[in-house]
């Protein structure tokens, strides 16, 4: 019997690495379109050392003959950073707007895939067929520009996929978004919306991209030296009324960082806003004096390799650097995770004598997600049959169900890996899926496979090497050394003084039983060096230890 079923693989239990997989027909020839295709950032906490991380979409391989395309909604990296990976492994269309084809495209260039594998698409009520779906991009409001829902018509009934999406009538840049239209295509029934949960804890509204712009030229009126801007360096909207206050306030406008120079290229071949005026080269703003300055540079979330990273530390980036009496303005919300090199930026800019306006003031930023007020008019607009939280951890998704509810609207929490048949409103126990990919400098890992908890216990625990030289004939002990890493002073000199001795004496002791097998005598080395280490410095390194028998 023909399903209507519904997959996350990844956004449903965190923000990040959004993927949604919808499926029509028999279980054993269903066939699928995938919904985006994204990132998470690793941290320091939880995943030292990784590039990024993906869903673990081997599933889709599995089924890759009966996937019928992937439609990407906007081109923020939590939704797009994963398509060359995609693009690498699976061989099927890809849709876009014209916006986010630039954004994506870099992702595929990453990968040598060439970039007419994805075809640029026209916003409602125009729509792509793709097996038994019919998918029409519907403009919607958000923080980077040609952000969409997505109408997905099937036999089983119309979806609306809201993608991310924020209720603004006048957001500057992109969609404003038009009720009327969200209405006129819900009118014949919409059997589930899968809708941003982001701000679902988040009483009211999300105010206007527009108000940001008077502030920003109140502001620069009070600034004397150079002022310094950063935002994300997608928000098209954002950077232009930074760009057009510094204009009114009669300053040129540089963009440094290569994502920023990336975006508003992208934003003005496809369209999306005109030229600049007054933006300027770095060399010409070297000439200028620094009260006619702006710099519009990347690193708000601070990225180490960042522009505004680079400026913190007091060099000169390009010839330019702060100096007292400039201006340094986080238009943007620190992102959890990232508020320890987030912090340290701001206090090496503080350092430099600038003054820092961070996000601290909630004054000149705007989320570009709904709030619950915003999901309210959302669903009373679409009226669907059913409301499923999309774009969230666990509490988000879970607040936006009972919003939903109370609203008088079906609702269910489906998580990551969990398939439902969208019709019957039950969880198919088939097709369970679920799991996080790692790149790792060139190497593609599963998170199963646990380095990563080694990893946090080497950077916690440090490391201890123990390398064992046997007499073969006799099995006695001839020489033993030990080095380590990431040990302070006092255990590394402990090591030299006793520690090697005691340890060399203790093998000296064994029964010869032992010391002839090589896993025995390993186990006996752990099992000693362990117990002394935790007893006498109170750690617990990883242990390495190597026999050789001459
Ligand atoms: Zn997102
Ligand atoms: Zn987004």
């Amino acid at each position: 019997m023909a399903t209507l079923t519904y997959t996350p693989l990844g956004g449903a239990g965190e923000i990040g690495m959004n993927m949604y997989v919808y499926g029509y027909g028999a279980v054993h020839d269903r066939r699928y379109i995938v919904v985006d295709a994204g990132v998470t950032f690793s941290n320091m906490e939880t995943s030292p050392g990784v590039g990024i991380i993906m869903p673990d979409y081997r599933w889709l391989l599995d089924i890759q003959s009966r996937i019928e395309a992937v439609f990407l909604t906007h081109g923020h990296q939590d939704h797009v950073g994963a398509i060359g990976h995609i693009a690498r492994d699976i061989d099927v269309p890809i849709y876009a707007m014209p916006f986010s084809k630039k954004i994506a495209a870099v992702r595929l260039e990453d990968m040598g895939i060439p970039v007419r594998r994805i075809t640029s698409c026209k916003k409602w009520p125009r729509t792509v067929d793709a097996g038994p779906f019919n998918v029409g991009y519907l403009p919607i409001s958000h923080s980077t520009p040609q952000s969409a829902g997505l109408v997905i018509d099937t036999p089983g009934g119309r979806i609306i996929h809201s993608g991310d999406f924020k209720i603004d009538t006048n957001p500057v840049v992109g969609y404003r978004f038009d009720r009327e239209l969200w209405q006129e295509v819900s009118g014949e029934g919409i059997a589930a919306l899968m809708c941003d949960s982001t701000n679902a804890t988040i009483d009211g509204s999300s105010p206007s991209e527009s108000i940001l712009g008077n502030r920003f030229i109140e502001m620069f009126k009070q600034c004397g030296g150079m002022i310094v801007a950063t935002t994300f360096a997608s928000h098209v909207a954002r950077l232009k009324q930074i760009a057009d206050a510094a204009a009114t306030c009669g300053r040129s406008v540089v963009l440094v960082g290569r994502a920023m120079l990336k975006t508003m290229d992208a934003a003005v071949e496809t369209g999306v806003i005109e030229r600049i005026p007054n933006l300027v080269s770095i060399d010409k703003a070297r000439s200028l004096p620094r009260n006619e300055v702006c710099l519009l540079a990347t690193g708000s979330q601070g990225e180490w390799r960042s522009a505004m990273s680079a400026l913190s530390a007091g060099n000169r980036y390009r010839g330019l650097r702060i100096m007292p009496g400039d201006t340094v303005l986080f238009s943007s919300k620190t992102i959890p995770g990232n508020e320890l090199p987030v912090s340290k930026v701001l206090n090496n800019l503080a350092r430099c004598g600038a003054r820092v306006i961070d996000d601290t003031v909630n004054y000149y930023h705007v989320s570009g997600h709904p709030g619950r007020d915003d999901l309210t008019e959302l669903h009373s607009a679409v009226k669907p049959y059913l409301v499923i939280p999309i774009h969230g951890e666990y509490r988000h998704l879970l607040a936006h169900a009972e919003l939903a509810k109370s609203n008088g609207y079906r609702s269910m929490v489906v998580e990551n890996g969990t398939t439902v048949d969208l019709l019957k409103r039950r969880t198919l126990d088939d097709d369970r899926v679920d799991g996080t990919i790692y790149i790792d400098g060139k190497v593609r890992a599963d998170s199963g496979y646990g380095f990563i908890k080694d990893r946090l216990r080497l950077a916690r625990e440090g490391h201890v090497a123990v390398s064992v030289l046997m007499k073969h004939e006799k099995s006695s002990v001839k020489n033993v050394q030990i080095s380590s890493s990431g040990l302070p002073d006092p255990v590394i000199l402990a090591i030299d003084d006793e520690v090697t001795g005691d340890l060399a004496d203790h093998l000296e002791s064994l029964d010869r039983r032992v010391l002839r097998s090589d896993s025995e005598l390993k186990t006996e080395i752990v099992t000693v060096m362990n117990a002394r280490f935790r007893n006498e410095f109170g750690k617990s390194p990883i242990f390495t230890v190597a026999i050789h028998r001459s």
